[in-house]
């Protein structure tokens, strides 16, 4: 299987008033082409830190990253426009890279707006939807540019513990059919699990 990404003995300090601070020791991993990797650990640890050196938010202070092709990202909130449809949501992304008349896309957001329960939803509000619902929207908004991975920076903590279960199992699912290699940063035990071939 292809490796999408390569992270190789990553080390990143931040200098700070107090002096200089390791964040990031010696960490090296890949993701292969369809799995969905999950790193653990506890707030504070550097998760956030090396998703933003992956997508060059950050410099590493040594080693090496490398990303095969483009990313979509998911936050912990689902940033929602609340004054936008749902399919004006999802369309987004394709309007900001000049997309949006683009046929495949557009078939692709039909085809997965459908598979998933929120094809009779397209014309309604963020508001008027259930917070799984509002995630799945996220998701697919973020697929509708086809991104060769995903990185997800502990996107269901905003959740309550019932919906979270759901949607957690919702979202695996989804990426899992569509084939979606992934990356996921959470300190949840239970959602590294329910939500990696490999933690
Ligand atoms: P996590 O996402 O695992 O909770 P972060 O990657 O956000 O952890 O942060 C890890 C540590 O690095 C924290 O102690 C945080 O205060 C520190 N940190 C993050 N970004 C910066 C920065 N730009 N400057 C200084 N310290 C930072
Ligand atoms: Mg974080």
């Amino acid at each position: 299987m292809e490796e999408i990404v390569k992270v190789v003995n990553v080390t990143k300090n931040f200098y700070t008033k107090e002096g200089e601070m390791e964040d990031l020791k010696n960490i090296s991993f890949t993701v292969h082409e369809g799995e969905i990797l999950s790193l653990l650990g506890p707030s504070g640890s550097g998760k956030s830190t090396i998703l933003n050196i992956l997508t060059n938010l950050l410099e590493p202070t040594s080693g090496e990253v490398s990303i095969k092709g483009t990313i979509g990202y998911m936050f912990q909130k689902d940033h929602l426009l609340e004054w936008r449809s749902i399919m004006d949501n999802i369309t987004l992304g394709l309007e900001i890279m000049h997309k949006k008349n683009d046929k495949k896309s557009m078939e692709r957001i039909e085809r997965l707006l459908k598979t998933y329960g929120l094809w009779e939803f397209r014309n309604m509000y963020p508001k008027e939807l259930s917070g799984g619902m509002r995630q799945r929207v996220a998701l697919i908004r973020t697929l509708s540019v086809d991104p060769s991975i995903l990185l997800l920076d502990e996107p269901f903590s905003a959740l309550d513990y019932q919906t979270r279960l759901m949607v957690t199992e919702d979202i695996f699912k989804i990426l899992k059919a569509e084939n979606i290699t992934a990356l996921m940063v959470t300190h949840d035990i239970s959602e590294a699990i329910s939500m990696s071939d490999r933690v």
